[in-house]
């Protein structure tokens, strides 16, 4: 049977989806094949890129079946598109979410779910180790329209729980934490939300669902950048929030308006990335322990924030929840100025200078210059970035040439 064009791609979300596996999966199974059709519209193994800014309607009747919600179906670009569905679908199932919604970059996930859940006179309580982006949005940002930030120190859920007021709506903590690698108790974390029934929200974009799964702990919402572990190659920006069907119904609804999406390109350029998503997860583990192991031996680095190492702060709580600890470490070289910690970053060979993580190519930089750069020293103090911090992201490349180039570069710390 031929396929007429019309029919060649169902937006019906029904339709499209394979029939849940009887067996049960594993993590590298799932990030190749769920959300997807086992057998595609036009018989190919890969899904297709729609692009296409509005869906056609054969008659007015089913104009009026759609609005009546007798018909599941595509109507116009910004309300979605049948890649980013699969892609939502994949994400869900590697995170243990009923579901998930995408956005054109992690910080436009940060933004609809707040957005969407915040009115003016609301308050939410952040643990004050974060992206700074995320703390700008709230600070700067969302108090312009009535809604209070309060902060309290990564870790203490004590100041965090007597912080809740009547007008707290949501609690908001990265783990691990961005460039320190805290590790939040996520069992404790969603309880004081539970107690006080305000919703929780982990952005996990450090630790990825290949290392922990914060749903399974009672939080309310994930976060991730998908521009990160899940693009995983530094050619996408993505985000997505994940959680239950009934709290994101609404946050779905306000994407529809933002128009925060995605391009059908770019989501497949996502679901693409996916299906490495394990094998690449295992890797960034695997170099960040080794390069982090070798740093914390080295006489030239003074301190190594790492959660697989015993000397971190909270190893044992990262040992007991979490699979693997990421590609990310932040060090210090001993006794050295900024200009010193520059040379260290100038001379490595394999990572490139850049801001991001997770990706196949692993990255460099100075906290205090790429981020910090004008804020005056006593704020840099406050959010703990110190002249002679650098953070390394772990790409992929093979682990003992990251820490021979480290080696060689190392040198350099008081050359400058
Ligand atoms: C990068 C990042 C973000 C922002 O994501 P974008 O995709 O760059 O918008 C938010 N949180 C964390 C922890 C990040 O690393």
């Amino acid at each position: 049977m031929l396929l007429r064009a019309t029919d060649a791609i169902q937006l019906n979300e029904n339709q499209v989806t394979t029939p849940p596996p009887t067996i049960e999966q594993g993590f590298s199974t799932i990030s190749v094949h769920a959300g997807e059709q086992r057998q595609k519209p036009i018989n190919s193994i890969t899904d297709p890129i729609v692009c296409a800014s509005t869906y056609t309607f054969k008659d007015t009747q089913s104009v009026i079946d759609y609005i009546e919600q007798k018909q599941d179906r595509g109507e116009y670009g910004r309300y979605g598109n049948p890649g980013e569905q699969v892609v939502e679908r994949k994400l869900a199932a590697l995170e243990g979410a009923e579901q998930a919604i995408l956005y054109s970059s992690g910080m436009a996930a940060l933004v609809g779910l707040l957005t969407a859940k915040l009115s003016a006179g609301d308050e939410v309580i952040f643990f004050d180790e974060c992206y700074h982006r995320s703390r700008q949005f709230c600070t700067q940002h969302l108090s312009r329209f009535g809604v209070v930030t309060r902060t309290v120190k990564t870790g203490d859920y004590e100041a965090m729980e007597s912080a809740i007021n009547q007008n707290t709506k949501m609690l908001i903590s990265e783990s691990p934490t961005n460039p320190h690698l805290s590790i939040v108790d996520l069992e404790r974390f969603s309880d004081i939300g539970k107690r006080h029934q305000v919703d929780t929200l982990i952005d996990a974009t450090l630790a990825t669902p290949f290392n922990v799964r914060p749903i399974e702990y009672g939080v309310d919402f994930v976060m991730h950048s998908a521009t990160k572990y899940f693009g995983g190659h530094n050619d996408l920006l993505a985000g997505v929030v994940a959680g239950s069907k009934e709290k994101l119904e609404e946050v779905r609804d306000l994407r529809g308006i933002l128009g925060s999406v995605n391009s059908a390109h770019n989501v497949y350029l996502l679901e693409r990335g996916l299906k490495t998503f394990e094998l690449r997860m295992q890797r960034h583990n695997e170099n960040g322990q080794l390069v982090a192991e070798f740093l914390e031996n080295h006489p030239a680095v003074s301190r190594v924030l790492y959660p697989g190492l015993q000397s971190h702060r909270y190893h044992q709580l990262a040992r007991r929840t979490m699979n693997g600890f990421g590609g990310l470490i932040t060090f210090e070289v001993a006794n050295a100025d900024w200009k010193q910690t520059a040379a260290v970053v100038d001379n490595v060979q394999v990572p490139r200078i850049a801001p991001s993580l997770g990706g196949v190519e692993s990255l460099i930089e100075q906290p205090l210059v790429m981020s910090y750069f004008n804020y005056p020293p006593a704020e840099r103090t406050k959010f703990g970035i110190t002249d002679n911090m650098i953070r390394l992201s772990c790409g992929i490349e093979n682990g003992n040439d990251l820490v021979e180039d480290l080696s060689q570069a190392l040198e350099h710390a008081h050359t400058a």
